[in-house]
């Protein structure tokens, strides 16, 4: 490695659903962080690592910044503080659709308020779909929350000047050596990623007011050599209700849930996998101490 190799930590912020992890799967090729049409699907803070000729980026996916309405809130804000406060460098996401609320006022005042600043990239995400009008008003009224930041207009999804974006992130990253081994992705261990799978599925399916209480324990995972990976795991709900639901009727919703993420852990691996769920009741989960610390928030 020459001294001209760049490494050090990106902090993704910004509000739910302006595209962050399907940006960090874009940079990385990879589905690693799960993606779903509703907010909050991202929890846990998780690393994504790119590695390069010139330079390792590991981005930080931080949890989306809300206010904060149960104990596993106020964690997800806490963690994303201090996740800024360590990066080299913060990537502040939002949709060029919408005009900044105040959760992006929020953001700019943490920003503000870190003691340590490092450089701030303001990507504005989903281009493919603004239109002129929006494309010109909407980019300076961001740009006023954090006007030191470095402006960059992209497309996640539709992969729109994400090269340019990397030079610009890669020429603000100290000088240093690669932090990780060039084949490691991610800090999270496939069955954790399974897990994850498991919870996504569930928000893709279940109606608005279950998805939040769901969490998602890995009971068993274990390789059957050729025959692929045997994996057992439990959807914890907070209500009696929710478990009928989760299951649906004649366990047809449960099916549904199952089918789709054994897909999609099957894509992960790149290898077969046998799924089996069950649905347990762990009432009122996201405010207990306890269970947070179980379910390892
Ligand atoms: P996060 O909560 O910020 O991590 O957001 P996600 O990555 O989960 O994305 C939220 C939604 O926005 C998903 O339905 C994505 O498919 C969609 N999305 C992300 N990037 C783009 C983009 O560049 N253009 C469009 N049209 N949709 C996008
Ligand atoms: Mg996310």
């Amino acid at each position: 490695m020459s001294e001209n190799y760049h490494s050090g930590f990106v902090a993704i912020m910004g509000r739910p659903n302006v595209g962050k992890s399907t940006l960090v799967n874009a940079f990385l090729q990879q589905k690693i962080a799960p993606v779903s049409p509703r907010p909050q699907t991202t929890r846990r803070k998780q690393l994504g690592i790119l590695t390069l000729e010139n330079a390792q980026v590991i981005f930080v996916d931080t949890p989306g910044v809300h206010q904060p309405r149960h104990k596993l809130g106020e964690k997800m804000n806490a963690e994303a503080m201090k996740t800024l406060e360590e990066s080299d460098l913060i990537l502040f996401i939002a949709d060029v659709t919408v005009f900044p609320g105040d959760d992006d006022n929020n953001l700019a005042g943490w920003v503000a308020k870190l003691k340590q600043r490092p450089p701030i990239i303001l990507a504005l995400n989903k281009m493919d779909r603004a239109s002129n009008q929006q494309l010109e008003d909407i980019p300076s009224a961001y740009h006023q929350l954090v006007p030191q930041a470095q402006l960059h207009l992209i497309s996640a999804s539709k992969r729109q000047n994400l090269e340019e974006l990397l030079t610009s992130i890669i020429n603000l990253l100290p000088f240093g050596m690669p932090l990780f081994s060039e084949a490691q992705l991610t800090d999270l261990y496939e069955r954790d990623l399974a897990g994850e799978l498991v919870r996504e599925s569930c928000l893709i399916y279940l109606q608005d007011e279950i998805p939040h209480g769901i969490t998602v324990r890995i009971d068993q995972f274990t390789e059957r050599n050729e025959h692929g990976a045997y994996i057992e795991a439990t959807i914890f709900v907070e209500r009696e209700s929710h478990k009928g639901i989760v299951i649906g009727q004649n366990g047809l919703m449960l099916k549904k849930i199952g089918a789709h993420a054994r897909k999609e852990i099957e894509e992960m691996s790149g290898r077969k996998v046998f799924l089996s769920l069950r649905v347990k009741v762990s009432k009122n989960w996201r405010n207990s101490e306890k269970m947070l610390r179980r379910f390892n928030y």
